[in-house]
């Protein structure tokens, strides 16, 4: 019975030791097939002849930011990716084609996000996160480029939106997003994507009473932020298609604009 006493411990081990073996060999690099795309075709809007990429930050075993200070835990990769499938649902009925980089927990390097953009033709890419930092008071709103003459007028388009966008939460109260930033960012995702591409750093989810609106997302701060940048992407295809509106560049025909 000594052995008894000790086996099933041994076995528990065993488990644990093969749980964490097999996730390593699979899984890591599947990632390009997580991406998907999504459209209406009885839907014509402001970005009808659009692909929009919209990538959710982080994801699988990379959570991005969490605030454990909220009960339970907020984690970045989870409203990353609710933000995103609100903004997905937004553009497409606005007449967008949408592909989502993912749409579960599934972790993704960047060069499977940028591949997937690259290879989905994308007109922008917006890869969407949430900031945090160690003081609970800071909040503000921030977009962030890569290459100057690709990516910034999106980031300022956007950002533009988001500081009038996020400026009260739903409820009408005064949120402490009175500005935003624009800042320089060397992300693969941004380098290396053949469009004009942004990250969106919307609010700071460490902030106390942004984490009390995120974690309730019936309270509505996640449709704000999507309303934001769908916002901001709509103001800078109107400012990149002229008059015409909708033709951009590289297409004659327009992109059905009424
Ligand atoms: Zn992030």
């Amino acid at each position: 019975m000594k052995a008894g006493a000790i086996g099933p411990r041994w076995a528990l081990v065993t488990a644990v030791l093969l749980l964490i073996a097999m996730p390593v060999s699979p899984g890591v690099h599947a990632a390009t097939q997580s991406g998907t795309c999504f459209s209406d075709s009885s839907t014509s809007g402001l970005l009808s002849g659009r692909t929009i990429i919209v990538d959710p930050g982080h994801g699988g075993s990379d959570p991005g930011a969490v605030n454990t200070a909220t009960d339970p835990d907020l984690v970045e990769k989870t409203l990353n990716l609710e933000i995103s499938t609100i903004l997905k649902d937004l553009l497409v009925a606005d007449g967008a084609r949408v592909c989502l980089t993912r749409t579960a927990d599934e972790t993704l390097s960047n060069a499977d996000r940028y591949t997937f953009a690259n290879a989905e033709g994308g007109d922008a890419l917006v890869s969407i996160h949430l900031n945090s930092v160690s003081n609970a008071d800071v909040d503000y709103t921030m977009t962030m480029w890569g290459k100057r003459s690709k990516d910034l007028a999106l980031a300022q388009a956007v950002l533009t939106k988001l500081v009038s966008g996020l400026a009260t939460f739903p409820d009408g109260e005064d949120s402490p997003i009175d500005s935003g930033r624009v800042a320089q960012f060397a992300s693969g995702v941004l380098l290396k994507s053949n469009m004009p591409a942004i990250i969106v750093e919307a609010v700071f989810m460490s902030n106390t009473q942004e984490a009390s609106y995120l974690a309730d997302s019936t309270q509505g701060r996640e449709t704000q932020i999507a309303q934001a940048v769908r916002d901001g992407l709509v103001a800078f295809f109107q400012q990149q298609g002229g008059s015409d509106g909708g033709g951009g560049k590289g297409n004659g025909k327009g992109g059905g604009k009424p």
